[in-house]
């Protein structure tokens, strides 16, 4: 059994019913990542995707979770008001079987990350844009199994494994290492 440590769990409650589909939270999520900050907006790299659909009058907001690098076996269907969505509609990894939550230019996973900052920011990005209170920030302690968390460079690494293989990972890091001491 590892230590008990006390956790804070960040929460974003997503009210469906109040997001106009304004997209607002993609733009600044996407522009908050940007390296330099807010130094380009291009909402394929926002870590929260708003689900569309004008004629059901229906916008789903979805904040990008776990990297998984296998496609599901089992899926969901969804029905609401009506109307069914894809089955991968609402999910929230990024996987192989589509581009969401994919960083554009290198295709690595990208991860709701609660815009970690230092320093801390008072509530994420994405609820300070939502003027309707589509989304609202709770923050609220746990006690936990003290467990390793992998941070976002980590969890690029693991999808780089999984895709080329640890020995090829190894190989190209190995010849970088070379050529950064020419
Ligand atoms: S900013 Fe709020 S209302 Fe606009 S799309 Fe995002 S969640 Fe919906
Ligand atoms: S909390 Fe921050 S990182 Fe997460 S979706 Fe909102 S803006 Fe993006």
């Amino acid at each position: 059994m590892g230590e008990k440590k006390t956790k804070i769990v960040k929460t974003i409650k997503v009210d469906v019913d109040k997001c106009n589909g304004c997209r607002a939270c993609e733009l600044i999520c996407a522009a908050f990542h940007a390296e330099p900050k807010y130094s380009s907006i291009n909402p394929a790299r926002s870590r929260i995707q708003v689900i569309f659909d004008p004629i059901n009058d229906i916008y789903v907001p979805v904040l990008a979770g776990e990297y998984t690098p296998a496609e599901c076996a089992g899926r969901n269907k969804y029905t609401i008001d009506g109307k069914e969505y894809d089955e991968c509609a609402f999910c929230r990894a990024s996987c192989p079987s589509r581009n969401l939550f994919k960083e554009p230019d290198s295709g690595l996973p990208l991860k709701c990350d609660m815009c970690e900052s230092d320093p801390p920011l008072e509530e994420p990005k994405c609820v300070e844009v939502c003027l309707v209170d589509a989304l609202t920030y709770e923050e609220r302690e746990e006690e936990v199994e003290e467990e390793v968390q992998l941070n976002e460079m980590e969890i690029g690494l693991e999808s780089l494994v999984d895709k080329y293989g640890l020995d090829k990972i190894m190989e190209a890091v190995a010849r970088l290492a070379a050529s950064e001491k020419e």
